[in-house]
């Protein structure tokens, strides 16, 4: 990516005690900046596209915030060798996802992770199935009868992926990804919610990973309603140190009353240079701030 408008880059290097069972590092190695903003003053800033963990590949777990431009992709890599991708981004940012899944040593997905059909998160859907052996493909379950759905499941079909519905009654909503990690699917539940302002970003998966005493909240596209009709009712716990900010960004996304219940120390916003949105909105960052 050209990085063209203002921004800041962050270096951050965190060990944890000894007593947690894993070491995380985190390196910020890029920024993310907003078009339009006149002053310093109300100057959005946000540390996105972002890639955790320890380059050693030693006894680590490693959480990637893929610098894919506008969209989301994470990528999540267990001491063991498992490798776990949330979303693939749109297709501008296919050459940086398939070189950094290279780049990573990446030669297996143990689990694919389509939050919610849209192209920001699924364009690169069928190259990685195409390119990769899946072992396990999770679905929202939402169907939008879309063309990018269409591809990707027509790819997950040649390739006779395991295809888990996470909002299907009785599905299995905890793999262990081993080395004392697991994966939460919290989000979304049947009955689909329906009639919100975006039905897709609405029943995004909802995924809390847990290592030790550390947790990575994974949120899609979540907006209000996912939040507040579905997250909080559940009663589950969503307290997570590093908070992949939902919506990149935008106001519909993360408020006062998710930060409390989050209470993170990192942040990461994935959004594209001058995107057409805005994003991230000045209040996601308040929110942030505080
Ligand atoms: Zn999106």
């Amino acid at each position: 990516m050209k990085l063209t408008g203002r921004y800041r880059v962050r270096v951050r290097h965190e060990r944890r005690p000894a007593t947690l069972p894993l070491v995380f590092a985190l390196i910020c190695c890029a920024a993310v900046f907003s078009a339009g903003c006149q002053s310093d003053d109300n100057r959005p800033q946000a540390a996105a596209p972002i890639a955790a963990g320890s380059l050693s590949g030693q006894n680590v777990l490693s959480v990637s915030y893929i610098d894919i431009g506008q969209g989301d992709s994470q990528l999540i890599q267990t001491p063991s060798g498992k490798n776990i991708l949330i979303d693939t981004g749109a297709a501008e940012g296919r050459k940086a996802l398939l070189g950094y899944l290279e780049q990573r040593g990446v030669r297996q997905l143990d689990l694919v992770i389509a939050t919610h059909p849209h192209l920001d998160h699924v364009g690169n859907l069928p190259q990685v199935i195409d390119a990769y052996p899946v072992g396990e493909f999770l679905d929202s379950g939402l169907v939008t009868g879309s063309p990018a759905q269409e591809r990707y499941l027509r790819a997950l079909k040649e390739k006779r992926v395991k295809f888990t519905i996470v909002s299907r009654r009785g599905a299995d909503t905890t793999r262990d990804l081993g080395d004392g990690i697991t994966l939460t699917l919290l989000q979304p539940r049947a009955p689909l919610l329906s009639d919100t302002d975006s039905d897709p970003n609405n029943n995004s998966i909802v995924a809390l990973l847990t290592s030790g005493k550390v947790r990575f909240l994974f949120t899609g596209d979540m907006e209000e309603d996912e939040r507040e009709q579905r997250l909080y009712p559940s009663g589950d716990s969503i307290r997570a140190e590093i908070y992949k900010v939902a919506h990149h960004g935008s106001r519909n996304g993360t408020d006062d009353a998710f930060m409390e219940r989050v209470q993170p120390q990192e942040a990461i916003i994935s959004c594209g240079v001058r995107n057409d949105y805005g994003h991230p909105h000045p209040e996601t960052l308040a929110a942030l701030e505080k």
